[in-house]
């Protein structure tokens, strides 16, 4: 895999085991002398592969210390009062890196949660990527739950007003905060990010799987562009991708990187890994389709389809069947069993079935299975297929029966 990354250039990776921001330094002194400065992480898209935008992150390249994360001064600048003047000059700077790149990509920008109680911040933003001949509507400001607690009424007039002036909001670290559907519900987010926490395990237990593919359903279904954080592994991607997940960025595409070590040409920079990304994905994503469009769909495909469907789950209970399903047993109303088990009503069904079910809950379908129905005067004979239906991570979670009637057309007299 080829990455956002120059051989020869320095990553924002730093040594864990670095101390805080302490009396002696002079904050106010690296700031002004531009020791801290934005790094770029790049943000894919995971079905093309093409560079979507950059997150800027605040590194403070200490001389003594070398390269310093956030979490070693961004504390200090917030108690200080004086994070605003930080946010401002990092923007002013990335803006002026970026303005030089060819492309349209993003700028991600994170904000601290005492920014969302500063009425002016809207109009600075916009002054500081304007000045550096960057439009702020290829701006993104990243927001935290954590800015939503104090004052909800304050944050959502400020998000309204970047959103009056063209800038995006994402709501960061999702799944992280305390009341995050109220929020999406309430605030008027253009992206949802998913805290890496969440990406991690993806690979290795279908519980993370499940819940990253529900977070990025609820991101789908309420038109948010989503983004997958941490993404390390290449079947990381792949798993996202397939869940519908819009952007990606981890270290698979590459860390956060200088302004001087960027290219010049940024979107041109694919980021490629073999089959990883398909060319049509551009319009894939655009078309991909929404769980309540996927239920629609569902729907016609039982009702239309010239053959009776069941749904059991795993526990051998009827739980949903089309009509022709229906008719094929007219002297059962199925209506009145469905949640019971299928020994229940249908006896002979479940006995024909006998194995195969046990097979697909293992995940083996079977096709071709025979079986004669006697309905009162009339043998029916009948052709079945007995499959396992799956989630999204891959479980088996039920069974789908396809029953056909084979003697339709020449009933046997008995
Ligand atoms: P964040 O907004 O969630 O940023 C993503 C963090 O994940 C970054 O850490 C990034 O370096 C790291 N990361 C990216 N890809 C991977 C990956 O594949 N694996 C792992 N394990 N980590 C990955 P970083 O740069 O240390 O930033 C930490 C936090 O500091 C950020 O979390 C953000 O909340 C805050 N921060 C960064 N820059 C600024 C800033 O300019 N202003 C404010 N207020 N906060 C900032
Ligand atoms: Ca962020
Ligand atoms: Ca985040």
């Amino acid at each position: 895999m080829r990455r956002f990354i120059k051989s020869n250039m320095v990553s924002g990776h730093f040594h864990s085991n670095s101390r805080g921001l302490t009396a002696r330094n002079n904050l106010e002194h690296f700031t002004q002398n531009g020791q801290i400065v934005p790094y770029f992480q790049p943000l894919v898209n995971l079905r093309t592969g093409s560079l979507s935008g950059f997150e800027i992150l605040a590194r403070w390249q200490h001389p003594i210390e070398g390269l310093l994360p956030p979490s070693r001064f961004i504390p200090a600048i917030e108690r200080s009062g004086r994070i605003s003047d930080l946010t401002d000059q990092l923007l002013a700077s990335a803006a002026r890196y970026a303005s030089a790149w060819r492309g349209k990509f993003t700028l991600s920008l994170n904000i601290s949660p005492s920014e969302l109680h500063d009425r002016s911040l809207p109009q600075r933003l916009v002054e500081a990527a304007e000045a550096n001949g960057f439009s702020p509507e290829r701006l993104i400001v990243e927001i935290t739950e954590g800015a939503l607690i104090e004052d909800i009424g304050v944050a959502g007039s400020i998000i309204d007003n970047l959103k009056a002036l063209g800038i995006r909001v994402a709501l960061d670290d999702l799944g992280t905060g305390y009341s995050s559907l109220h929020h999406l519900q309430t605030l008027p987010f253009d992206e949802v990010k998913i805290d890496s926490c969440f990406i991690r395990q993806i690979t290795k237990h279908s519980e993370s799987r499940k819940i990253a593919a529900a977070m990025i359903g609820l991101g789908l279904s309420l038109g948010l562009t989503t983004v997958a954080e941490g993404i390390e592994e290449q079947e990381q991607a792949d798993i996202l991708r397939c869940f519908g997940c819009s952007l990606g960025q981890g270290w698979l595409f590459g860390p956060p990187i200088s302004g001087e070590d960027v290219p010049e040409d940024p979107v041109t920079f694919q980021i490629s890994s073999g089959d990883c990304f398909d060319s049509a994905g551009e319009t894939m994503l655009k078309t991909a389709t929404k769980p309540w469009e996927s239920l629609a769909e569902l729907r016609a495909i039982y009702e239309g389809a010239p053959f009776g469907l069941c749904f059991l789950n795993c526990d051998c209970r009827v739980i949903k069947f089309n009509r022709q399903f229906a008719n094929l047993y007219p002297s059962v109303l199925f209506e009145a069993h469905a949640g019971r088990k299928l020994s229940e009503v249908a006896p002979g069904l479940a006995l024909a079935l006998d194995g195969h079910i046990e097979r697909a809950i293992l995940g083996k379908g079977t096709s071709g299975i025979t079986m004669r129905v006697r309905e009162s005067t009339t043998a029916i004979a009948l052709l079945l297929s007995c499959q396992p239906v799956r989630d999204e991570s891959g479980d088996v979670i039920g069974i789908s029966v396809a029953v056909f009637d084979a003697s339709s057309k020449r009933r046997i007299k008995s």
